[in-house]
This record gives C-alpha cells, sequence and structure tokens, in this order.
C-alpha cells in the first residue's frame, strides 16, 4: 500500500516538468514563476491527497514540488508552493498538524537560502544538489518526528519497519533526482532552441556581409586602379601620400578577400598535384619573412611523395597563413619545422616552432573569426586556414604551451579520385 501511494506520488511530481515541456513548448512566454507555482503546488496537493496514513502521519513526497519550486523558479513559486501546503496541512488537522507545519519551513528554509548560489553551478552539480537538498528533508524529517515523540511524550506512535524508511527514501531520493533531471532536460533543449535561433540569424548576418564586401570590392579595385595611373603621373609631394593610400587600399582589398574566402571558400581549378611541391613553395615564399624577423624556417619532407586531388592555390593559402602565424610568433633565433608523414588514408603535416605558444584560453579561441592578439592582425588568417582544410575533409588540431612553442597538425584524407569542392 505505501510503494503503490509512493510510486503515484513519484509520477505527480514529475508531472509539473512534462506538462511545461509539453504545453509551453512553442510559447515560453507562459513559462512564469507564477504559473510554475501553480503547477507545482497542485502537484505538492496532490502528493497530500494521494498520501499514505498511518497513525496521524501523512506519508508523501509533497517536499520534492516544494524544493523544486523554490530551486528551480525561485521565491514566488517556492512561496506559493509552500502557502499551499501549510494552509492544506491546516485545514486537514488533527494531532500532528504542528509536526507538520514546522517540518514544512524548516524543509523550505535550505532551498531558500541555496537559492542564489543553485544556478552558479553546471547542471550536473545543480541535479545532485537538488538531490542532496531532498535528502537533508528525509533526514530533517526522521529527527523532527523523534524529538515530537520525546515532546508530546509518545502519543504518537508508529509502526513503520526499517525496510518501509527505506523505501520511502528511495522513492523520495529517485523522485526529486527525476524532477529535477527532467528540468534541466528541458532547460537545456531551451537553451539549444536559442542557440539554433542566434546561429541562423548569424548566418544570415554573414551572408549579408559578404555580400556588402563583394560590392566593395569592385569599386575599390577601380578606385586602387586610378590612383595607380595617378601616381605614375606624380613627381611631386603628393607621390609619398599615393603610396600610403595604395599600400592601405591593397590592405583593405586582402582583408575583403580573406573575409569572402572564409565565408565561401572557392575551389575553382581543381588539379592533381604531389603535396611536397606545395610545401617547397610555402617555405620558399615564406622565407623572406622569416630572414627578416631572424627566425630558421626548415622542411623535413618525406621522400615518398603524396599526390592530391584539390585546388592547389587553396592549400598554399591555408599553409601560408599558419607557417605565417608561426613566424610571427617566434623570437629571433627561434626556429620553424615543416615536417610530413604519410600513411595509407592520409597525409600530416606538422608545423611546429619554438615562438610564445598560447595559453589554454588562447587556444580555445583560436579559428574564431577577427580574434587575433596583434597590433596590426586582422584574426581572418587562422580561420580561413580551418575553413579551407575543413572544406577538403581534413582536419587541423593545434597543440600549444606558452613559453615553449606550438604545433600544428594538418591532416588531410586521401582523394586521389576524389573532388574536393
Ligand atoms: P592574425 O595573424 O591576423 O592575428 P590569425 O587568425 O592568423 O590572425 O591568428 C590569430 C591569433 O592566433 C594570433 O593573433 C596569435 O595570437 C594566435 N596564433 C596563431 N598561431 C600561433 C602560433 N603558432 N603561436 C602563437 N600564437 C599563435
Ligand atoms: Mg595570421
Amino acid at each position: 500500500m505505501l510503494a503503490e501511494k509512493l510510486l503515484l506520488n513519484l509520477l505527480i511530481t514529475i508531472a509539473p516538468v512534462l506538462f511545461c515541456s509539453a504545453l509551453m513548448d512553442n510559447k515560453p512566454k507562459l513559462n512564469t514563476p507564477f504559473l510554475c507555482g501553480l503547477l507545482q503546488s497542485a502537484a505538492a496537493l496532490c502528493c497530500m491527497i494521494f498520501s499514505y496514513s498511518n497513525y496521524g502521519f501523512s506519508w508523501d513526497l509533497r517536499y520534492v514540488p516544494l524544493i523544486m519550486a523554490f530551486l528551480y523558479a525561485g521565491p514566488v513559486a517556492g512561496g506559493m508552493v509552500l502557502i499551499s501546503i501549510i494552509s492544506a496541512r491546516i485545514l486537514m488537522g488533527g494531532d500532528t498538524v504542528l509536526f507538520g507545519l514546522v517540518n514544512c519551513i524548516l524543509t523550505a528554509l535550505v532551498p531558500l537560502l541555496l537559492m542564489k548560489k543553485f544556478w552558479n553551478n553546471p547542471p550536473n552539480k545543480r541535479v545532485m544538489l537538488t538531490t542532496l537538498i531532498g535528502g537533508w528533508s528525509l533526514i530533517l524529517c526522521y529527527f523532527s518526528l523523534h524529538v515530537f515523540r520525546y515532546f508530546e511524550g509518545n502519543i504518537f506512535k508508529l509502526d513503520f519497519n526499517i525496510p518501509d524508511l527505506l523505501m520511502i527514501g528511495l522513492i523520495a531520493t529517485i523522485a526529486i533526482a527525476l524532477a529535477a533531471k527532467l528540468n534541466e532536460g528541458m532547460i537545456e533543449r531551451n537553451k539549444m532552441k536559442d542557440e539554433i535561433q542566434r546561429a541562423e540569424k548569424l548566418n544570415t548576418l554573414g551572408e549579408l556581409a559578404a555580400s556588402i564586401a563583394h560590392e566593395v570590392r569592385n569599386p575599390l579595385t577601380v578606385v586602387k586602379g586610378f590612383l595607380q595611373l595617378m601616381q605614375q603621373q606624380e613627381a611631386g609631394k603628393n607621390y609619398e601620400y599615393l603610396s600610403l593610400v595604395l599600400s592601405e587600399l591593397g590592405r583593405a582589398e586582402s582583408i575583403i578577400n580573406d573575409y569572402l574566402n572564409f565565408a565561401k571558400p572557392k575551389f575553382e581549378k581543381i588539379e592533381e598535384f604531389q603535396l611536397n611541391s606545395i610545401l617547397t613553395e610555402v617555405v620558399m615564399l615564406l622565407d623572406p619573412l622569416a630572414v627578416k624577423q631572424g627566425v630558421q624556417l626548415e622542411s623535413q619532407l618525406d621522400s615518398n611523395d603524396f599526390s592530391l586531388n584539390t585546388d592547389r592555390n587553396q592549400l598554399k593559402q591555408a599553409l601560408v597563413n599558419i607557417v605565417k602565424n608561426a613566424i610571427e610568433a617566434t623570437p629571433e633565433g627561434g626556429k620553424v619545422t615543416i615536417h610530413n608523414k604519410f600513411d595509407q588514408a592520409s597525409a600530416s603535416i606538422l608545423i611546429s616552432d619554438t615562438g610564445k605558444g598560447m595559453t589554454p584560453e588562447q587556444l580555445s579561441r583560436i579559428g574564431t573569426l577577427f580574434y587575433t592578439t596583434k597590433d596590426k592582425g586582422t584574426g581572418l588568417g587562422t580561420s580561413v586556414s580551418l575553413r579551407i582544410i575543413e572544406t577538403m575533409r581534413g582536419k587541423v588540431s593545434y597543440q600549444s604551451e606558452p613559453g615553449v612553442g606550438t604545433k600544428v597538425t594538418m591532416t588531410l584524407p586521401v582523394g586521389r579520385n576524389e573532388e574536393w569542392a
């Protein structure tokens, strides 16, 4: 009998969460503390109606909605449930009214005090905390029962044995843990929905920005052309000014190109080529920069070459951006090495430097559009490279230690007959 009543109570305690997730899915505005308080109050009252009576005591799970309301919906909802339980208990009357009321208020005290700190915890910890508070209410109930019996001279009789008490504890713990877990699931789902909506908005904004960037590039090319013509005819002071204007225009143009390449990498010419030839070209291209910085740029290439079938220029661009970053991060006297390794399924390119490295926080932000730590940086290089390699169905991973250096591993799948575009 006790088990049936408690299991029915268990269903009642999880009903408010199920009700909320089923009915308010498309109406998030309805999910207010007031409505939550109403639902949890109804659950607490139902628990009291379907409780197991034993010598004037009612055994039920009314404290589960009380704790849930305080922790998950705030003081208004919690207060509503508390008032409902107190009023119902007074109406029910009997010898044990005082015991019921004191117990209820003491149980409400802990979630009320912990309410603010509760939300500083991650979801799993919140479920654990709610379960622990549920356990606290059980222990409290057990002790206050003994205290009452002591003061009231054993007028209360109890015929519970240990298995019954254990069963009450177990079902109450399952009920509160389940209610908390379901609630967290609902919160997570709502968060994901918001996130998807935000991502959709950002996607539209990104497309808009790409089309604006595209439109701006054309007049910029015209202006640059005319300025170059003007510069050829200019011999006076304006010559220097025009040089400056042209170099800044060139910078603007390269930022726009990088952005457009990030927004939509264009694989225009798919061809078959050897990976080693690209790596050699990249080293040749960036050697002057390395020399200028006093950095040794070295390549140690595997003699077994690997043939790839993709847009050669895009791959070169991706490699140049990453190797350039490695050179820029390395102080004078440092070294940047490019290795490659082939196996049957993939080709790996390892770019390691003895530069300043990155902290875990910086490492987590790498590849985020416009993230840069350089004065004249654009924060586009890494994002473009990652995007290109991703489009080629490859992978890039970073390992870095501050003060020691960074290792970038790029893995490209074998795609001799496949078209990467
Ligand atoms: P930018 O080079 O314009 O700053 P990137 O997207 O190429 O933009 O790089 C973003 C940031 O990542 C850099 O500003 C730098 O702080 C960090 N970074 C990238 N590669 C390395 C590296 N090999 N060592 C240390 N920091 C790096
Ligand atoms: Mg860069």
